[in-house]
């Protein structure tokens, strides 16, 4: 049966059985009295009618609370609260011969002779109320479901109601004697109750108010499912998504579009498009939804709609965020490190007082220039400088002083030099200038032109004026060493001829 194979979709559809069950019931037991011959029996088949009449608004008013509701609603003692006057109602029909509250008398039909006209008495009228409070109260119920937004709902929701006021009207009918004399319509009036449901369930797909199979699995998953229509209309969410999206089950069959326009970022990111969507919620602090859109298709591949499942990506986003922050933080770290080094590399050839190149870094550029040069043919030339009575500036003026005019000379060294010089401390108040390719005379020139600058540079420490001289050595490579031991050597012994010869002067090697 229909609404059997959709129980398990709808809460309505086991009162839906019952009721139907009931009304055929009824239907049935009716017959039977319009067929029985004789007063007896018509009178027992009356009485199994309010029975069955009874069924009838009982699982009526079921069915109306679990399809109002939409949910699980009946429980053995709520159902025995709500069967207790059918059943009270069915027993004073059967006992009127012993009070004739119901039936005051009956008359046959001269001109059909096999009509019975009840005559009623006020327990029938009593009975009556029930009948009506039962219906109507149902009635209420779906009215309310049919008011409800969605117009899969309100489509339903009125076939329901237009079904349950027929017998509501048969009954008013029987009950004001607008009747035939001794026709009672309300069964009939179910049956055509009974007629409209079973239409509404096959073309209306009365009980299956959600199509797509909610099974417990999607009801309590963490994703949130979305099922929408090919004209964009919500027909289907879980609780996940309800609460994601903040959309509530009221608004299955209204318009995705008319339900997000709350939200600008959910609006612009449900683009309803194959695949994943990032949608970045403007919450303090942000919220992150991952939608996966997937389309719908039916058995003849028509789209259908589409099937949008809903994560929070929330926590994923922010530890994305942070490994990205700290692998940016690691990537600082190494740049300082590298720079650091460079620094590093740089002080350990450097000499910290005067910013020349150190002793050390001397001899490693000089056995790497005389190679180069023995390789190209190259001469190298060397000016071993020394700072003249040195000593007595430290005495005089200080050590500061002396550390001043260190200095001085070094800016008169670098500002002498060529790219290509090597300039160095090379220990005290000793100076080496390392010149690639330059020949004797040249450095020669040179050295002279270092001395005389430096004759002539005036240092000011305070207000004292301090000036000195420098004597120099200069030899050149090859000529007067093969290797920067040999040449060192020969320019020491040269400076210090030039000492001997009273200083402020240059010594070249050759002009031993
Ligand atoms: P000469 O003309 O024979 O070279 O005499 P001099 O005094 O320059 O030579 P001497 O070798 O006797 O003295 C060198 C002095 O240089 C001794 C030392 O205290 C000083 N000196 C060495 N390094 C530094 C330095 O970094 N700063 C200062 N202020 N003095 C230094
Ligand atoms: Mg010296
Ligand atoms: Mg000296």
């Amino acid at each position: 049966m229909a609404a059997w194979r959709r129980r398990s979709h709808s809460p309505a559809s086991r009162p839906f059985i019952w009721m139907m069950l009931a009304i055929t019931g009824y239907a049935l037991v009716a017959a039977f009295e319009a067929g029985a011959i004789g007063l007896p029996s018509k009178i027992f088949w009356s009485k199994l009618e309010y029975v069955g009449s009874g069924s009838v608004i009982l699982w009526f008013l079921v069915f109306a609370i679990h399809f109002a509701l939409q949910k699980q609603w009946l429980t053995t003692k709520k159902f025995v609260v709500l069967a207790v006057m059918p059943i009270a109602n069915a027993l004073l029909v059967a006992t009127n011969e012993w009070h004739h509250l119901v039936w005051t008398g009956f008359s046959l039909l001269p001109e059909t002779s096999n009509v019975v006209v009840y005559e009623h008495g006020p327990g029938f009228f009593w009975i009556m109320v029930w009948v009506y409070t039962y219906v109507l109260l149902g009635v209420i119920l779906l009215a309310k479901a049919a008011l409800r937004p969605g117009l899969l709902y309100q489509r339903q929701a009125t076939m329901v109601l237009m079904g349950a006021i027929v017998p509501l009207l048969g009954g008013s009918a029987y009950m004001f004697d607008l009747t035939p004399p001794g026709l009672n319509v309300t069964p009939m009036s179910f049956m055509v109750t009974g007629v409209i449901y079973y239409a509404s369930l096959l073309h209306y797909r009365l009980l299956d108010l959600v199509p797509v199979a909610r099974d417990t699995l999607i009801e309590t998953m963490h994703d949130g499912v979305l099922v929408v229509d090919a004209r964009l209309r919500l027909v289907d969410i879980n609780p996940a998504a309800q609460q994601l999206l903040g959309i509530s089950t009221l608004s299955i069959g209204t318009s995705i579009e008319t339900i997000l326009a709350r939200s600008q970022e959910l609006l612009a990111g449900i683009s309803l498009q194959t695949g994943k969507t990032l949608i970045r919620l403007n919450a303090e602090p942000a919220q992150y939804l991952e939608v996966q859109t997937t389309p719908l298709h039916n058995h003849w591949w028509q789209m259908t709609g589409h099937l949008l499942i809903v994560r929070d990506v929330t926590q994923r986003q922010q530890t994305e965020v942070e490994l990205r922050q700290m692998n940016h933080q690691l990537q600082e770290q190494l740049r300082q490190i590298e720079g650091l080094q460079i620094q590093l590399r740089e002080q350990a050839m450097r000499d910290r007082l005067t910013g020349l190149y150190n002793r050390r870094y001397f001899e490693e550029s000089l056995s790497r220039e005389l190679a180069r040069a023995g390789r190209a043919g190259h001469p190298v030339a060397l000016i071993l400088m020394d700072l003249d009575y040195f000593k007595r500036i430290n005495d005089t003026f200080g050590h500061l002083a002396g550390d001043r005019v260190l200095q001085s000379f070094a800016d008169l060294l670098a500002y002498s030099s060529r790219s290509s010089d090597i300039a160095c401390r090379y220990g005290g108040e000793e100076f080496v200038l390392t010149l690639p390719g330059m020949t004797l005379e040249a450095a020669c020139q040179r050295a002279e032109q270092i001395r005389q600058g430096f004759a002539a540079t005036q240092v000011w420490v305070g207000d004292n004026l301090i000036q000195t001289t420098l004597s120099a050595g200069v030899g050149t490579f090859p000529a007067d060493g093969k290797t920067g031991e040999q040449l060192l050597q020969v320019i020491d012994a040269a400076l210090y001829q030039a000492k001997a010869r009273g200083r402020n002067c240059i010594q070249a090697v050759c002009q031993n």
